[in-house]
């Protein structure tokens, strides 16, 4: 066990693009960050192949690419990057304390959480497989659709997530097949419409999706009508899952504010949670636009928040 707590100016929890681009700000403000990537360093966008739509990159980048090179840019000044997970914190107390791994206590001036969320997947076997093997399963339709073009996907969910990226996908694909396990949706009314006016979304009401085939790439998806019983296979390439993210703010509760599906509230047009010298970026506090580049943003604008937070408290 740690027996020297160690305290830093600025302490940055994640490693998706808004951790490492807080690094970045952070670092060239000298602000010396010390980041913890948690258990997947690099985040979401390391389990996605091509990333097309990150300005900066006319011919596309894979995924875990991009993270080393975010990470590269952050470590190149200055930034020490220590592989760790958050456990606890205690953000009231001055300075904020931190645990790493239950054992390390940190203290810092000023705390940014960008532990961004995780997608929810159904949990199928085949699902699983071709997500890890990049064989067509999705959780981002914006990220993915693109590979799909002139195709036939299908897409789970019924929420306002499902219902907008149906919509995006039926201008890209010749069809989609939008998965509803109840015989009504979850989405706005106005998202509804829109879905349902769409000439090229099919909706399979009472539906449940059973399997998926296909050794490497989605070949076809076996859904089970749950009044009938029938089963229905869908001659698909892309299987989009759109069933809700979860933030990782867990430890946070309690302390920070967050909205009832536990994403962290920050002050509009800032990264201020509700305690001073503590910021959210990232996916932790946004369930609209979940956008690596948008990430990357709000990663600017925490370390931006702390570093004003800092030279007007005086401490740097
Ligand atoms: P939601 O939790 O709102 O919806 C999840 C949907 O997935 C529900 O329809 C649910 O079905 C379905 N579902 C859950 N588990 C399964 C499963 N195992 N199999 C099949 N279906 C499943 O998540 P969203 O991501 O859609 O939205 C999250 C929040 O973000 C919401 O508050 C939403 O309003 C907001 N949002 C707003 C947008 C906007 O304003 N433009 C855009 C996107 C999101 P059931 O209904 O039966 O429970």
């Amino acid at each position: 066990m740690q027996s020297k707590i160690e305290h830093v100016t600025c302490l940055i929890i994640g490693s998706g693009p808004a951790g490492y681009t807080a690094a970045i700000y952070a670092a060239r403000a000298d602000l010396k960050p010390v980041l913890y990537t948690g258990l997947t360093p690099g985040g979401q966008l390391t389990e996605t192949t091509e990333v097309d739509n990150f300005p900066g990159y006319p011919k596309g980048i894979t995924g875990p690419e991009l993270m080393e090179d975010l990470k590269a840019q952050a470590e190149r000044f200055g930034t020490q990057v220590r592989f760790g997970l958050a456990t606890k914190v205690d953000l009231k107390s001055t300075p904020k304390k931190v645990w790493i791994d239950e054992t390390i206590e940190m203290t810092a001036d000023t705390v940014i959480i960008s532990t961004g969320a995780s997608a929810k997947w159904i949990g199928l076997e085949n699902e699983t497989r071709l997500r890890m093997n990049a064989g067509g399963v999705s959780a981002c339709a914006v990220c993915d659709g693109f590979f799909f073009k002139g195709q036939e996907v299908a897409i789970v969910g019924a929420g306002d997530t499902a219902a907008e990226e149906a919509t995006y996908l039926s201008k890209l694909c010749k069809k989609v097949y939008m998965i509803v396990r109840r015989g009504e949706m979850r989405a706005s009314k106005a998202m509804q419409h829109r879905v349902k006016n769409t000439a090229n979304i099919e909706i399979l009401w009472n539906s449940e999706t059973v399997d998926i085939l296909g050794k490497d790439a989605v070949e076809g998806v076996v859904v089970k009508n749950s009044e009938t019983s029938e089963n229905r296979t869908l001659d698909v390439t892309g299987f989009f899952v759109a069933i809700g993210h979860k933030p990782n703010t867990d430890i946070f509760k309690g302390q920070l504010n967050m909205d009832d599906l536990g994403y962290l509230t920050i002050i509009p047009g800032s990264s201020k949670t509700n305690i001073e010298g503590v910021y959210a970026v990232g996916d932790c506090a946004d369930k609209t636009y979940r956008q690596a580049v948008t990430a990357a943003g709000s990663g600017c604008m925490g370390a931006l928040d702390a570093e004003r937070y800092l030279a007007s408290s005086g401490i740097h």
